[in-house]
């Protein structure tokens, strides 16, 4: 049994920025992390992260820039706390030591990104998620605060609505133990293994969203999913959205420059946010405008090889070494895939959920700043300026909780539940995870992706429903302590299919075009009936999820039509 007062599960971007708040704070903090820190997959970001920096710009226009991006369903109180706090955020990271890249005059780098009206990227050459992680976690060293590394976190206790710890595996011995804490955050990241086509890694299986979901916290908004439009078409790895920012021009076979010459965004052409490229890119493909693998091209070559090796130098290294192009002489083949979950557990500002004593941040959460469709550059930033917020509520209230309100006795016996529930798994003569997975992937990516309707989402549900039944006689084959990935894939396979039900469900539910959620069947976005967001809650094992609906919180910006 372990005891904190602020309990962190998740050590990306966002779980070291709460840590470092929390400690700061004054609290006891530990972290448990399934990976290593600095594997997180934070370090795979590429592009930048977004301030109004310079006097020519203002964090004004970053919030509207971010309300038209999520097209009118972020909420504009969190937005502006986000967009106003984020140059003191860079400027700290800046501080405790992240490496910029630099203009002639030595101040802080900032390049285009799509859909924001002034180049307020900063960034790290094409390493800015490597920097953001290896900074923050150099200052949770200097800290001493604890990391529990390599622990599988299966679930979160709560009673009578309030967290009192978590139950985790620990992947060096297969040792399950408990972590009571007065406050447990969850930064557990994104759920891209969802799809078979995705930029995430394969540690990304929504296993914080599951297990909040279980534990009574509603999904919010899990319909917008993030396609992003330049991903290699052999492995789904990211050809970051700089290479655009610096002028990266996209092709179909015609050789038109089919964002301006096909009407898609006559003004913002290849920087046009990334629900309309993502759309573009699969058109030209089915109107036979495409090149092989279903995938139009990206070209860099007219920036020589200086400009490519100094700015995107990671790019050159995926693209030679996963798709054998080599950018400097020919254009890269690209296609849309999935990236990102704009939706995730539902919090507030500070991170608080609807559970006393429970908190999410980063990508696992939804404070409801990206809405249906979020701006590169946005994700980044989330992390540091809500994780910093998590932590120190957290701190705050877990400095007020009487420690009699949590109970480490019923984190121990869930404990006891959970080995139980692995010796189960273990013990049993059925199907393989991996039968079921790849399945659901697929329908996932076919059914429930760039473009749905209702027919597809049905489809997509029956199935799910057909493999939920499947996993309820799922067996770990492998019978080792150390490190069975066979064990953890399984227990990520639930996370798995709870979070493909989720979207599914959500999206057959929403009848309208919005952002990253296009309905061939109901293609105008609706703001009389849909002007709200969804609320996914848990309805037990064989149910589908109950959805309810919350309003979208609108200040000073009114919805009208989006243009690029
Ligand atoms: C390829 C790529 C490029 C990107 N580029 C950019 C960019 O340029 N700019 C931008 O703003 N955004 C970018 N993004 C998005 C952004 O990087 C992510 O949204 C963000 O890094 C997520 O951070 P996080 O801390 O929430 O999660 P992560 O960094 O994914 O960390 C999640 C943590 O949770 C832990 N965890 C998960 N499940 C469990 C469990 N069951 N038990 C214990 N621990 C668990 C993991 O071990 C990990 O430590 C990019 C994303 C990708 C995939």
């Amino acid at each position: 049994m372990h005891k904190h007062d602020v309990l962190i599960v998740g050590a990306g971007g966002a779980g070291l920025r709460a840590a470092v708040a929390a400690h700061e704070a004054g609290a006891d903090v530990a972290i448990v992390s399934k990976l290593h820190p600095v594997r997180s997959h934070t370090g795979a970001a590429e592009g930048g992260i977004n301030a109004a920096l310079k006097d020519e710009d203002d964090w004004h226009d970053h919030a509207y820039d971010t309300v038209k991006g999520s097209d009118y369903i972020g909420d504009q109180e969190p937005i502006n706390i986000m967009t106003r706090e984020a140059p003191n955020e860079v400027i700290n990271l800046e501080n405790m030591g992240m490496a910029f890249s630099r203009e002639e005059d030595k101040r802080v780098a900032q390049r285009p990104f799509g859909g924001l009206s002034f180049p307020r990227t900063t960034y790290a050459s094409d390493k800015t998620g490597h920097m953001l992680l290896h900074t923050m976690y150099e200052q949770v060293l200097k800290r001493g605060i604890t990391v529990y590394d390599e622990w599988y976190v299966t679930d979160l206790v709560v009673e009578n609505g309030r967290a009192h710890g978590v139950t985790a595996i620990d992947l060096q011995t297969g040792r399950v133990d408990s972590f009571a804490a007065n406050a447990t955050i969850f930064a557990t990241g994104g759920m891209g293994q969802v799809y078979e086509h995705t930029t995430n890694a394969v540690a990304n299986t929504g296993d914080g969203l599951s297990i909040a979901y279980r534990a009574g916290v509603p999904m919010e908004d899990m319909e917008f999913i993030q396609f992003h439009p330049t991903t290699l078409p052999s492995t789904g790895i990211l050809i970051t959205e700089a290479c655009r920012g610096e002028g990266g021009i996209l092709y179909n076979n015609e050789g038109e420059r089919f964002m301006y010459e096909r009407g898609y965004a006559p003004n913002a052409g290849e920087l046009a946010s990334r629900d309309v490229v993502s759309r573009a890119e699969l058109i030209e493909v089915q109107e036979g405008r495409g090149f092989e693998q279903g995938t139009v091209h990206l070209d860099l070559t007219h920036f020589g090889e200086e400009k490519i090796e100094e700015r995107l130098a990671q790019i050159l290294e995926l693209a030679r070494d996963f798709e054998g192009v080599d950018p400097v002489e020919e254009p890269i083949p690209v296609k849309p895939g999935q990236h990102y979950t704009m939706g995730g557990i539902a919090c507030d500002a500070d991170g608080k959920t609807n559970v006393e004593g429970f908190y999410a941040v980063g990508e696992a959460a939804c404070v409801s700043v990206h809405g249906a469709n979020r701006l590169g550059g946005n994700a980044l930033l989330e992390l540091v300026v809500f994780g910093k917020r998590a932590g120190e509520h957290a701190a705050k209230a877990s400095a007020g909780s009487s420690s009699a309100s949590v109970s480490p006795s019923k984190v121990e016996v869930r404990a006891e539940e959970e080995r139980e529930r692995i010796e189960e798994l273990m013990s049993g003569t059925g199907v393989h995870q991996s039968e079921i997975r790849e399945e659901v992937q697929e329908i996932m990516t076919e059914k429930v992706g760039v473009f749905r309707t209702e027919e597809g989402l049905k489809e997509a549900r029956e199935a799910i429903q057909d493999a939920k039944r499947r996993y309820e006689d799922v067996t770990v084959k492998d019978s080792s302590s150390t490190f069975n990935t066979d064990l953890t894939q399984t227990l990520e396979l639930r996370s798995i299919l709870d979070v493909a039900e989720v979207i599914t469900e959500s999206a057959l539910a929403r009848t309208e075009s919005r952002g990253a959620h296009s309905r061939d069947d109901y293609t105008e976005r609706n703001d009389d009936d849909w002007l709200k967001h969804t609320m996914a809650h848990y309805a037990g094992e064989n149910e589908y999820p109950r959805l309810e609906y919350d309003d979208v919180i609108i200040e000073e910006y009114e919805p009208k039509e989006r243009s690029y």
